[in-house]
């Protein structure tokens, strides 16, 4: 079959390396704000559509079959665009659902509904790490009253006040706990995206007994949707 995966994930790259292991003709499409994305099995395309209308004329060119969102759970736009498309093009889409994160009894998470209340939730002088992607950090400019740090891969210009550190997360908890002993961080914002990749943050914030503002997802995309890899594939 000719799939199009829309990725920007871990899962999404682990799902078009199994498809085109089993012989389907697969792309992957990335929104293109990375410079130099992850290396993925089959095609990549890069760049938005231009809204449901755009993805569904995509599929109906390249004759796809299916569309799978194996999206991330905060990229709700696209998740929505993928279903609309797929009925205007008369295709089956499936959904891949990373599981969110659950507090276990040591953690000192407050669970925020959205930024905006995250940026009220965090004390006045707190060394707070922002481990959010920069098109989320503009709210925290009002908090004049706070020191924040914010991990980037690439450089970039911040519209306030805040540390960058030029690093991607480190993959262990004890490396990630060093990172926020050194640089004396009270408080961890994240949002609950779930999966292994971002969780040592989350693991290192639990055994330092730091506080954790942690933001809930958004509503989940249409079903059909999968919790795992191996689900969707066998569905498909
Ligand atoms: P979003 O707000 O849901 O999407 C905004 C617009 O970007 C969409 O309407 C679409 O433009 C374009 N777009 C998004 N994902 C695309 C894709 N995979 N392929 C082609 N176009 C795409 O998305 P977002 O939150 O900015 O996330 C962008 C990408 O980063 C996604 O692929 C996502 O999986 C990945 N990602 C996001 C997060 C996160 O925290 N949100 C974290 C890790 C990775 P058109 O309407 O013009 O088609």
């Amino acid at each position: 079959m000719r799939i199009l995966v829309l990725g920007g994930t871990t899962e999404a790259r682990s799902l078009s390396a199994a498809l085109a292991k089993g012989g389907h003709a697969v792309t992957t499409s990335l929104a293109g704000r990375t410079r130099e994305p992850v290396p993925t099995a089959g095609r990549i395309r890069s760049g938005g559509f231009g809204g449901p209308q755009g993805l569904a004329e995509y599929l109906r060119a390249e004759a796809v079959d299916v569309l799978v969102d194996a999206t991330h759970p905060f990229a709700t736009a696209i998740s929505a665009n993928a279903s609309e498309a797929a009925s205007l093009a008369g295709i089956r889409r499936l959904c891949f659902y990373r599981p969110p994160w659950l507090a276990v009894p040591s953690d000192r998470w407050t669970s925020v509904s959205d930024i905006r209340t995250a940026v009220a939730a965090i004390p006045p002088d707190a060394i707070a790490l922002l481990a959010l992607g920069r098109q989320h950090l503009e709210p925290f400019a009002s908090r004049s009253d706070v020191n924040f740090i914010v991990r980037a891969i690439e450089p970039f210009v911040p519209s306030f006040a805040c540390e960058i550190v030029l690093e991607r997360p480190r993959v262990s908890p004890s490396e990630e706990a060093a990172f926020m002993r050194e640089r004396g961080i009270t408080h961890l914002v994240s949002r609950n995206s779930g999966g292994i990749g971002a969780y040592a943050k989350i693991e290192a914030a639990r055994a330092l007994k730091l506080p954790v503002i942690m933001i809930d997802r958004p509503p989940p995309p249409a079903e059909p949707r999968f919790e795992s890899v191996e689900a969707l594939l066998q569905a498909i």
